[in-house]
């Protein structure tokens, strides 16, 4: 069986994009391929994180994927920091990148930007580094693919530069993984401004659904997605991104093509389209809500997540002493 491997960051309400991006697809590929998940709470402490949000948020991602349908006898599902060897590896991986690889980084290039725009221009150590930490995510498991959205793929891109410098330069070590971004979904963008991301650390929370939303909020909140002055209910991403990606989200909840979707609503106005859609979706997050609830009520989350530290630790143990021996780190044979 090929072996996925992917994370997510404990840093915020889980919205609708990391759902259909990440969550929804993990949930079909589970019987297909090994999966390897992990919540990224090492990563998610690039930006301050209030410790009770923090336990919260992380409690909820897991209690999330669960309630989505990932079954922890399939898959290993597991907190980053159970296992330690991440931060390990991600410091001899850290050294084997040079500044301006990680200067190049568009997250890295964008925090800049948006620092620069505060007029403020301390910018935390962690978020420069952090790609060293993801390649370690990434290259402990050997993965075939990584399943990522637009927005992380040029981070494959980088694991897969230091597992082949890692490779030529001590041999054979990582297996190089390819990244395997959905041809749909991989970037739900905001509600309110249909150029951005839909991102759950946003801190105004503009334009983001949340999966654990009152169903109503959800609705009303699809109701008033930005749109356009026409009245065509039709797939032009470039011209009307606003209904391009209420039809991204229809055509994923729904099982409808782009095509299909048109032809349903020629002749009927946006107010209509929408309407469905906010059935559609507020029927999902119901779904998915009722699940959550059994599980938060159930206690589970704890074993599932200790199972999950042994099954990943044992790989992880392995490789590092791998890398260790490999590097002349260690001295034990
Ligand atoms: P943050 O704002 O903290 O970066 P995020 O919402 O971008 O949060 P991540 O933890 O960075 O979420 O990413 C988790 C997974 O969800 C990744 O696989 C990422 O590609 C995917 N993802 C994130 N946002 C979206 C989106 N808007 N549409 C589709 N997929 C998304
Ligand atoms: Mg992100």
């Amino acid at each position: 069986m090929k072996r996925m491997l992917s994370g997510i960051k404990p840093t915020g309400r889980v919205t609708l994009g990391n759902y259909i991006g990440a969550i929804k697809p993990f949930v079909s590929f589970q019987d297909d391929y090994e999966m390897i998940i992990f919540v990224a709470n090492l990563h998610s402490m690039t930006i301050y994180q209030e410790p009770k949000d923090l336990r919260q948020n992380t409690k909820d991602l897991i209690a999330l994927y669960l309630a989505a349908g990932l079954d922890p006898e399939k898959v290993t599902l597991f907190l980053q920091s159970d296992v330690k060897e991440h931060a390990q590896l991600g410091w001899y991986l850290n050294c084997m990148v040079t500044m301006g690889e990680l200067s190049r980084m568009t997250q890295y290039k964008m925090q800049v930007e948006k620092a620069k725009a505060r007029k403020d221009t301390s910018i935390g150590a962690g978020i420069f580094n952090y790609p060293s930490l993801m390649n370690a995510d990434i290259l402990m498991y050997d993965p075939d693919y990584v399943p990522v959205g637009d927005d992380q793929k040029q981070h494959v891109e980088l694991a897969r530069m230091v597992a082949e410098r890692f490779n030529h330069r001590y041999s054979e070590t990582f297996k190089i993984p390819e990244p395997l971004t959905p041809r749909v979904g991989g970037r739900i963008m905001s509600l309110q401004d249909p150029t951005s991301k839909m991102s759950k650390s946003d801190p105004t929370g503009k334009g983001c659904i949340y999966m654990l939303d009152p169903i109503n909020i959800s609705k009303k909140k699809i109701m008033a997605a930005v749109t356009d002055s026409d009245s065509h209910v039709r797939y032009d991403k470039e011209n009307k991104p606003g209904i391009s990606n209420l039809m991204e989200i229809y055509s994923i909840l729904d099982h409808k093509s782009y095509e299909e979707i048109e032809a349903m609503y020629e002749g009927k106005g946006y107010g209509e389209f929408k309407k469905d859609l906010a059935e559609i979706v507020g029927a999902e997050l119901q779904r998915v809500q009722d699940a959550y609830n059994k599980i938060m009520a159930s206690g589970e989350i704890e074993k599932v997540l200790d199972e999950g530290a042994k099954k990943a630790g044992r790989i992880a143990y392995k490789k590092l002493a791998k890398v260790e021996r490999k590097m002349g780190i260690t001295i034990r044979k």
